[in-house]
């Protein structure tokens, strides 16, 4: 088993973590960057990004495999595939366990950007039906839904993004949600009104999924009159929001919020001296272009604790 010390060790690939190992980098600091699955976090699962400024319109894989490249041009590959397990302290470093198990790494500091993951609805047949017609993901399992009729559950941006999207290849899309009213920006009311194979359902609550081998309907509430009716879909994809991975944290001993995500002082500083934090797993604004500045802010931050060690 080889040991390895580097100045920081990034934790998580998406728009944080990228960003942070780039301003790293760019401070001329050893850097590495660990991933669970591949990078690009969960805005590679964006259908489209139309506000990260300076790019109209991008889909949210190619604006982070954009945002990989360029950090690639600085020397940077992260590792994917290779999830951190743990972490401990060992004197002034960490000690990070990885995935595969082969491998251990010394840092003397960390930036945990590990984000947050999408939240289950908590019905029957989801987790039965997960990959066999219940999904969160548009980005990765919509192509798979053309010509079909679909349901979203959850009808705020990321909901309506996906309405609209599916509008483009599906035969009909029921946008389900829970609330009298939709969470989506008002950008999204027009080209939802206007498309005739969205039919809105509001004050409707997502009671069951149900199918043979793969997902033939769901079960919804109308959440005023009480009556319950089965819709035919073929798919139901799921977006009300999003809970913080903080399993890493927690283990650190970090102290957490009252949703649990990672407490940061100025400068994304943890609670733990040498751990700093960025993105959605500190819980501000769970934006692409904030976890960018986020990751920023931390390795910055990192650059004058380092500083101060020597
Ligand atoms: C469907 C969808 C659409 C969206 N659309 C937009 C949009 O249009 N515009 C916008 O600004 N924002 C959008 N967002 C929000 C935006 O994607 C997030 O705010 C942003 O990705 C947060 O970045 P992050 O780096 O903090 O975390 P994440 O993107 O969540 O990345 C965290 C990464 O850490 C990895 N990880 C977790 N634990 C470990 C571990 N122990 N070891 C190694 N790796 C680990 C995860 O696998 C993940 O890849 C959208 C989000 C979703 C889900």
């Amino acid at each position: 088993m080889g040991e390895e010390t580097v100045d920081v060790a990034i934790i998580g690939g998406g728009p944080a973590g990228i960003t942070a190992a780039l301003y790293a980098k760019r401070k001329a600091l050893n850097v590495k960057v660990f991933e669970t699955k591949a990078v690009g976090g969960q805005t590679a699962d964006a259908i489209w990004v139309e506000n990260y400024p300076g790019i109209k319109k991008i889909r949210g894989m190619e604006l982070m495999q954009k945002m990989a490249e360029h950090l690639k041009e600085f020397g940077v590959e992260p590792e994917e595939a290779a999830e951190v397990t743990g972490v401990k302290k060992k004197g002034n470093l960490f000690e990070l366990d990885i995935e595969n198990g082969e491998e251990k790494l010394l840092a003397k500091s960390i930036i945990l950007c590990t984000g947050s993951k999408y939240k289950e609805l908590g019905v029957p047949g989801e987790k039965e039906f997960y990959g066999k017609g219940v999904s969160y993901c548009a980005t990765c399992d919509g192509p798979g839904f053309k010509d079909k009729v679909v349901a979203i559950v959850g009808a705020g941006n990321s909901g309506a993004n996906a309405a609209l999207f599916f509008a483009g290849i599906c035969k009909k899309v029921y946008l389900i949600e829970f609330n009298e009213k939709t969470g989506f920006d008002s950008v999204y009311a027009q080209p939802i009104n206007a498309e005739a194979k969205i039919e809105l359902m509001l004050n409707t609550q997502a009671v069951e999924i149900e199918g043979k081998e793969k997902v033939n309907g769901i079960k919804v509430k109308d959440r005023k009159g009480n009556e319950e009716k089965m819709l035919a879909v073929e798919g139901v994809f799921v977006y009300i929001g999003s809970v913080p991975q903080n399993k890493i944290a927690k283990q650190l001993g970090l102290k957490l919020d009252g949703k649990e995500f990672v407490k940061i002082g100025k400068g994304n500083e943890a609670s733990i001296k040498g751990v700093f934090a960025a993105g959605d797993i500190t819980g501000e604004l769970a934006q692409t272009i904030v976890a960018a500045g986020s990751g920023a802010i931390a390795a910055v931050s990192v650059f004058e604790f380092l500083k101060g060690l020597k």
